[in-house]
């Protein structure tokens, strides 16, 4: 399988050398050649595969260069029951007594790792995938990151005592939830080094970005990313569809029965993995898109105008990790809607948003739109406290407030008789003070975590200053 950017660089690249690179220097983002077809046989095939073995059939699809018995090796050791907590890893969790007879509806879960959160279904895999990597090249890697809480901890869990990988987190000091804050801190490997910077998240990313600008150091200090457009994390979240449609179609084997995800949706990481697994052929009839008040695409869904917001017109919402004022990962599922036209999605991408902020797609282009299965819906704060009061309510479930922005959108767009499984993105004990204001009281914590907040914690706090930054990353890293 060969890999191209998305604006059009002829270069083809195999996966491995993609693994550990961010934007490809057109600046666009890496896409397969085509999408590998799941045909019917194949698809009862792989039903009843446990996790791991449904994993490495899919990756092999589009891994070449990774001996199959090492890939086999790699994802069997990364979905186990014992760090997702059940032999399902993804198990689906029926919301009987919501959809009103129209359809059923479930949750998939995805939040039963490490931090709690759907990221470390595709992070735990590419800190394996990293070790191998880099152990066969003989090579080391600082991983430099911001973070104002999921993905930062999904990648310190990841990376964790792997070996030839050192992780630099940048969080601004004192703004994380006290278990968000726990979570990172209390981590005690010596590859782990978090950084409290004085400031806000985008000072943080400030000092990323003007880090990684700095080329002679980047390539000095062997700097990497772990973030959202890394091409392995999208592959691993395309297993979970495939996953989600066995247990959702478990009495109707052999029929292509077609169901309906609804994703709660900020980067549009998640949900694009769900568009690839419909282009390989799963059975979906709808990707449901929710967004919060952060609702960028939306308006694109509904209008095929994409406008990105400044900071200032970005709110701080009460489902955080969907506060985005652009989608990173948005230009791959357009570049598909254009028909795979690299100068097509440049001219959007590089020019019209570099020149105007925002562009608009042509009406054939948007009357796509429908044909790729995208339909989409936003929630409000008091959307989501009402929802988490509902699902409660019947159906005795808790959910935090990202999943229930899905859930809310996902209501609104249930057809008959077409199952709705609803992406459980993260646990309500990470987001404990929301729940309180919609519940009145607090959501339990899973097995081993209580009283996490009083561990000895391992971070150092520092003025917003990319020249200390450096610094420390050098001393650390030095032979
Ligand atoms: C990251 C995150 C999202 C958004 O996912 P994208 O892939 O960025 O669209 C939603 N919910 C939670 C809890 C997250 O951590």
């Amino acid at each position: 399988m060969k890999y191209f950017s998305t604006r059009g660089d002829p270069t083809p690249l195999r996966f491995c050398d993609i693994l550990l690179e961010g934007l490809a220097p057109d600046g666009g983002l890496y896409l397969p050649e085509r999408y590998p077809q799941v045909d019917a046989p194949t698809l009862e095939r792989w039903r009843g595969l446990p996790y791991a073995d449904l994993a490495f059939e899919i990756l092999s699809l589009y891994i070449d260069d990774i001996p199959p018995e090492d890939l086999r090796r790699l994802v069997r050791a990364t979905y186990t029951e014992a760090v997702f907590g059940t032999p399902q890893i993804t198990p689906l969790v029926p919301l009987a007594g919501l959809g009103g007879g129209v359809a059923p509806v479930s949750l998939l879960g995805l939040s039963n790792g490490p931090t709690l959160a759907f990221k470390d279904m595709a992070m735990q895999l590419l800190g394996a995938l990293f070790e191998y990597e880099l152990g066969r090249r003989a090579q080391a890697l600082n991983i430099l990151g911001a973070t104002s809480g999921d993905t930062g901890s999904a990648a310190e869990y990841a990376m964790r005592g792997k070996r030839g990988i050192r992780v630099f987190m940048l969080s601004p000091h004192g703004r994380m939830s006290p278990f968000q804050q726990a979570q990172m801190f209390s981590l005690q490997d010596a590859n782990i080094h978090n950084i409290a910077v004085e400031g806000v998240f985008d000072d943080c990313q400030d000092i990323v970005k003007a880090v990684s600008a700095d080329l002679d150091f980047k390539r000095r200090w062997r700097i990497g990313t772990v973030n959202s457009i890394n091409w392995a994390r999208l592959l691993a979240q395309v297993v979970y569809y495939f996953a989600g449609w066995f247990q959702a179609t478990a009495d109707r084997p052999g029929q292509q029965a077609r169901v309906s995800f609804a994703v709660p949706s900020g980067n549009f990481g998640n949900i694009c993995a769900g568009h690839v697994a419909r282009r390989m052929g799963l059975p979906i009839e709808r990707l449901v898109l929710a967004t919060n008040e952060n609702a960028v695409l939306d308006e694109f869904f509904r209008t095929g105008r994409y406008r990105v917001r400044t900071s200032a017109e970005t709110h701080e919402t009460s489902s955080p990790s969907m506060d985005i004022s652009k989608a990173s990962n948005f230009e791959r599922f357009v570049f598909d809607l254009v028909g795979r036209d690299g100068a097509r999605t440049a001219s959007l991408f590089r020019d019209a948003l570099g020149r105007d902020g925002e562009f608009s797609v042509t009406p054939a282009e948007f009357a796509r739109i429908g044909a790729e299965g995208f339909v989409s819906g936003h929630s409000t704060h008091a959307d989501r406290l009402r929802t988490i009061r509902q699902v409660r309510d019947a159906c005795g479930v808790l959910v935090d407030p990202h999943t229930a922005d899905g859930v809310k959108v996902a209501l609104e767009q249930l057809q008959p008789g077409v199952p709705m499984l609803v992406l459980e993105t993260a646990l309500p004990a990470k987001f404990a003070d929301t729940l309180v204001e919609a519940i009145g009281g607090q959501p339990p914590r899973p097995a081993g975590l209580d009283g996490i907040e009083a561990l000895p914690k391992r971070f150092r706090v520092m003025k917003p200053d990319v020249q200390a930054v450096k610094q420390l990353i050098a001393q650390e890293a030095a032979p």
